[in-house]
């Protein structure tokens, strides 16, 4: 249950590491004295060569910035960890700092001169080179990037930052099991889980009065950033507050449009699901504090390292031999860290290793069944990054939000298909069955709602309406009744829910939502056709993730023989939805 990270470096002594780190900077550095203001000049086998060095740099230097970044994760309290995932973060800024101008510079050669795009030399980069055309439009100087930088850094940064530091000073006093306790932020929303329903509803409670006590600082901040925006849109030539998004996200305006109708057609499947839901838990109606929550005497069921090993594996296996085998080789490498400790990062992530052809996974195991969902999860991240190592370039591996959950989210589905053949009770198939819809139901149709309130917040602007708390409040029960309707009951609190997403108070990162509705939806889509078609629709499904960013999410749907800006196609992953709410509903 512990990784080996020795793999990642020639040698795991510090000073080796640092002195890679400086070379790695040098290397940056070499390449600016090449090409600053030379790259206007370049003819296509000269901008191949500037590419391709671009990404063997990449490669040279992943494995000694991967390593400091992991063993910090694994032990941020260790002081050689500290030091050397410090020394790795100046680095690769100074590397940030001393490459910036490439793209700025290929941006411009390619506005010039568009026909380069369809050189066969370049073939390899050319959705690389499209995804940067794409946005030369919207760049300013560099000058006056900069400036944006440095103003933004002690500027419109502070409230993210703020919002940040209150969640994380702030202390709430909750009664447990008959005694008073002082928690902070992070345990008290532990307790939203809780079996304990009175338990739950408290502890909803208490969070949201306290945000809504301080509703001036959140509207004053969410009202800063939304201008901010507006301004920037305008500096940039943005059509739309949502432009940004949909270029970094590589969609377009349609394939969101019938996304979302996709979603507002279908609120009666899920609020069937939320009033099956209620029907388990004997209740007459969820409240909101139900939603997520476990169903009562679910049979307690833990599992050991190798049972969990065993579980995923074989849900792999039953997929694909190939991926099934890449499975084993993250455990038997010891590519994954599982083992609870102190000072370790909290939650699971998977991080690539394009040069190993590979990745390593960070998680706490602790038997639960959640835990080993986990496990599936960023394994299928890892499976992208087997298949993505394989067949692209580390230019071609810059996948966005919309198709980097796919992996993962597949093998979700898979473990679930493994586990119901497994359940040997009707109450652990609903225990299974309830999980998914769970996370589905947040995914798809909570994130939806964010996605309207957060449109509407720019209308409301737009009609030069002032975003007051009680405003920006009845914005979002807006958002969330076109939702929930009449199947949940909310407590008055909860109209102070959209305080506390951090999102809210990025600046340029609007709009980050409706990706994950897109990847979840899309996945439930390809395995609704894995179903149908079976063993013929495995390399199709391969190939997909195999062309990791080097085709844009609808070009990939249509290799599928599918076109994202239609509703039918996301109409198929709401059938699988609708597929595992039927057999949950024959479990009764
Ligand atoms: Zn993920």
């Amino acid at each position: 249950m512990i990784w080996d990270l020795s793999q990642l470096v020639d040698d795991t002594n510090p000073s080796w590491i640092v002195e890679k780190l400086e070379a790695m900077v040098r290397e940056a550095l070499r390449l600016r004295d090449m090409y600053y203001g030379k790259i206007g000049g370049l003819d296509s086998g000269g901008l191949l060569d500037l590419l391709q060095q671009g990404d063997e740099l990449t490669l040279e230097y992943e494995g000694v910035t991967l390593y400091c970044r992991l063993i910090y994760s694994a032990n941020s309290t260790d002081e050689v960890a500290k030091h050397l995932n410090d020394a790795s973060r100046t680095a690769l800024v100074k590397v940030g700092q001393a490459l910036a101008f490439i793209d700025i510079e290929v941006g411009k050669l390619l506005a010039g001169n568009p026909s380069l795009l369809d050189e066969p030399g370049l073939a390899e980069y050319r959705h690389y080179l499209e995804r940067l055309l794409m946005r030369v439009p919207y760049m300013l100087s560099e000058a006056e990037e900069r400036f944006a930088i440095a103003k933004d850094k002690n500027g419109i940064n502070a409230w993210s930052q703020l919002l940040g530091d209150w969640l994380s000073t702030r202390m709430f006093e909750i009664e447990v099991d008959g005694v008073k306790k002082r928690m902070s932020y992070g345990e008290i929303i532990g307790l939203y889980e809780s079996p304990d329903r009175e338990l739950r509803m408290n502890a909803n409670k208490v969070v949201y009065e306290g945000l809504g006590r301080d509703e001036i600082v959140w509207a004053s901040a969410v009202r800063s950033v939304c201008a901010d925006h507006l301004q920037m849109c305008e500096f940039r030539r943005y059509p739309s507050p949502m432009t940004q998004s949909l270029v970094d996200n590589d969609v377009d305006q349609k394939t969101l449009d019938s996304l979302m109708r996709t979603i507002e057609g279908n609120v009666g499947l899920y609020r069937r699901y939320l009033r099956l839901k209620a029907q388990l838990m004997g209740l007459k109606k969820l409240a909101n504090w139900d939603i997520t929550a476990p169903l009562p005497n679910i049979p307690a069921k833990d599992y050991t390292w190798e049972e969990s090993r065993r579980i995923v594996t074989e849900s792999y296996m039953g997929f694909d031999g190939e991926v099934g085998g890449w499975i084993d080789e993250m455990y038997e490498r010891r590519h994954i860290d599982a083992e609870p400790r102190v000072g370790k990062r909290s939650g699971a992530f998977c991080s690539r290793w394009l040069s190993g052809r590979s990745a390593y996974i960070l998680q706490t195991f602790n038997g639960m069944r959640t835990d080993v969902n986990t496990q599936a999860h960023e394994l299928g991240h890892a499976v992208h990054d087997y298949l993505g190592s394989r067949h692209q370039r580390p230019s071609n591996f810059e996948i966005g939000m919309c198709i980097a959950e796919c992996g993962s989210n597949l093998g979700e589905l898979l473990l679930t298909d493994r586990l119901l053949s497994m359940a040997g009770s009707r109450e652990e198939k609903q225990a299974i069955l309830v999980g998914v819809l769970d996370g589905f139901g947040m995914t798809a149709f909570q994130v939806s709602a964010r996605v309207f309130f957060e449109q509407s917040m720019y209308d409301a602007i737009k009609q030069g309406r002032f975003l007051d708390g009680e405003t920006v409040s009845k914005l979002w029960i807006a958002g969330r009744d076109k939702i929930y309707g009449d199947a949940v009951e909310w407590l008055p609190e909860m109209k102070w829910e959209w305080t506390m997403k951090p999102h809210y108070y990025i600046p340029n990162f609007r709009f980050y939502n409706y990706p994950y509705v897109f990847a979840k939806l899309f996945t439930f889509a390809l395995y609704r056709l894995y179903r149908e078609q079976g063993r013929a629709f495995v390399p199709k499904l391969k190939a997909l993730l195999a062309a990791g960013s080097s085709k844009s999410p609808a070009q990939l749907a249509a290799e599928l023989g599918f076109d994202i800006t239609t509703e039918e196609f996301w109409g198929k992953g709401m059938r699988q939805a609708e597929e595992f709410i039927d057999t949950l509903e024959v479990t009764f």
